[in-house]
């Protein structure tokens, strides 16, 4: 017979080390600890150490984990259609999920693309639009628009269009699409100045795209691509009021298409089941949703195309030159389909809205004033801190001081997960954490989360404090060394 093999868990008390695991972690230097268990609002690792999700990863679990409907319906697709090639074949999975999302099509949305990934939708997006354009006898659009400080994934297409600057560096010169243009985020905190009303700063950055537009000429420019609400670059930024609507006229003027990256903010996270509902006058031509939309239970993302759009290719080709293997895939779209039930049937999106309003007030209250948070700032149960060095001129800290890491390692240690980021002012400084809840959170563990959090960020403040008065004496001390030394000589 063969010998059992024994296997140690893989526990951090266990002693696992980053080069005996096989796993191609994020850091090579650094094994990440294990998750034993999930359950509602908690992660438990292997240790044993038991962690509030106040951020779903990133905005992720948005139903909370191991939802026992969610369960269910996985193991009755498992046990009917485990796989099925959407070459040739359909499945009811992916048809009552479609069917679930464009019921009564929402803004014109007809039809739903899924994919396993939010970069996947990126990508699907952007070729759908460029197709778009060729069947409508205009192949000279050929550019892209997008934002500055913006996320929208990190495959090629998705990376091109995004502005993480450090995600994006080692790849410049040979991955990255030279075709995209950046204009200037909603970043009110930052470019917004005192004096300009919200709506001058919306007419101004709307006037911003045009003239991008207008210069780049805008008979080849084939797709705008925004976050709604912005998410992992610049930390839950939201628009002035009229800017998206101002962004979709000057679209239309140009006949360049609309897309809305909900990936992170869409599916209930702000509130409403788009975030774009929230911003008056505002049909995409494309919107991806992701994150939520599986709710960490299985991969999966999708794009939901409007009438025009699809008209388009249906009277054209007649296809959609792209594909995946594991495109629509029936066990991922009963997870996505049986997370979107929950949603509904327990109201957790207006439940969103106003749990939002109490996180806004308690966070405001407890970490506003505080002297390294330069803006608390999101919408629903989507909100970010941004640190300062200091307040009056928003000032950030150097990246080397790694404040937001600091808080989320302070956090994790007291027992609450934050989202920590970093290049927020600009790319490469600027430090913020991002918090994004299970929408069926309690409000006992919303209030604990407030409280975890004030303490982790106590706990680098002080520390930051302290380095800073070891610095000033030492620079005394040297101060006084030389006088000495002066002197002396
Ligand atoms: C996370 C994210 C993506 C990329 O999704 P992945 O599933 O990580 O590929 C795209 N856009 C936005 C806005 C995101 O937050």
């Amino acid at each position: 017979m063969e010998p059992q093999q024994t296997k140690t868990p893989r526990t951090a008390a266990s002693g696992a080390q980053p080069w005996t695991s096989h796993v191609l972690h994020r850091s090579l230097l650094k094994q990440p600890q294990t998750v034993a268990s999930a359950s509602g609002s908690y992660v438990t690792l292997g240790s044993g150490h038991r962690i509030l999700d106040g951020c779903t990863g990133a905005g992720v679990a948005i139903i909370g984990h191991g939802n026992k409907d969610v369960q269910a319906a996985v193991m009755k697709q498992m046990s009917t259609v485990s796989y099925a090639h959407t070459l040739a074949f359909t499945t009811d999975s992916a048809e009552d999920l479609a069917d679930m999302l464009l019921e009564g099509r929402p803004y014109g949305l007809c039809k739903a693309y899924f994919v396993c990934s939010g970069s996947e939708a990126t990508d699907s997006a952007l070729k759908l639009a460029r197709q778009y354009h060729v069947e409508n006898g205009q192949a000279g659009r050929t550019r892209l628009v997008a934002r500055r400080q913006a996320y929208h994934g990190n495959t090629i297409g998705a990376m091109s269009v995004g502005s993480n600057l450090a995600r994006k560096a080692p790849y410049e010169g040979a991955l990255l699409l030279d075709n995209v243009t950046h204009v200037s985020p909603t970043y009110g905190y930052r470019g917004q100045p005192d004096g300009e009303t919200e709506e001058a700063y919306a007419e101004r950055l709307v006037d911003e795209l045009d003239a991008e537009l207008q210069s780049l000429g805008p008979e080849t420019v084939m797709a705008f691509i925004a976050e709604p609400v912005g998410g992992a670059t610049a930390g839950c930024i939201t628009a002035p009021r009229g800017y998206f609507a101002g962004v979709r006229r000057v679209c239309d003027k140009h006949g360049v298409l609309l897309i809305l990256d909900e990936v992170m903010c869409g599916g209930g996270r702000t509130g409403s089941y788009f975030a774009f509902a929230q911003e008056g006058d505002v049909g995409p031509d494309l919107v991806t949703l992701g994150k939520g939309l599986g709710g960490g239970y299985a991969p999966i993302a999708g794009v939901l195309a409007h009438e025009r759009v699809v008209d388009v290719l249906r009277r054209g080709t007649g296809t959609f030159v792209h594909g995946h293997t594991y495109q629509a895939h029936p066990v991922s779209c009963a997870a996505a389909l049986a997370v979107q039930k929950v949603l509904r049937r327990d109201d957790l999106v207006s439940q969103c809205a106003a749990k939002g309003a109490a996180l806004e007030a308690s966070l405001r209250s407890a970490l506003g004033g505080r002297r390294h948070v330069g803006d608390v700032r999101g919408r629903g149960l989507f909100w970010a801190l941004e640190f300062v060095q200091d307040r009056a001129s928003k000032r950030p800290f150097a990246p080397a001081v790694r404040f937001a890491t600091r808080v989320r390692d302070e956090a994790q240690a007291l027992g609450l997960a934050v989202y920590p980021g970093t290049g927020t002012a600009d790319g490469l400084s600027g430090d913020h954490v991002i918090l994004a809840p299970p929408l069926n959170i309690s409000g006992e563990d919303l209030a604990l989360l407030v409280k975890l959090l004030e303490e982790a960020y106590g706990r680098v403040e002080r520390e930051v404090e302290q380095a800073e008065q070891a610095e000033q004496a030492e620079q005394a001390l040297a101060v006084w060394a030389a006088r000495a030394r002066g002197e002396d000589g």
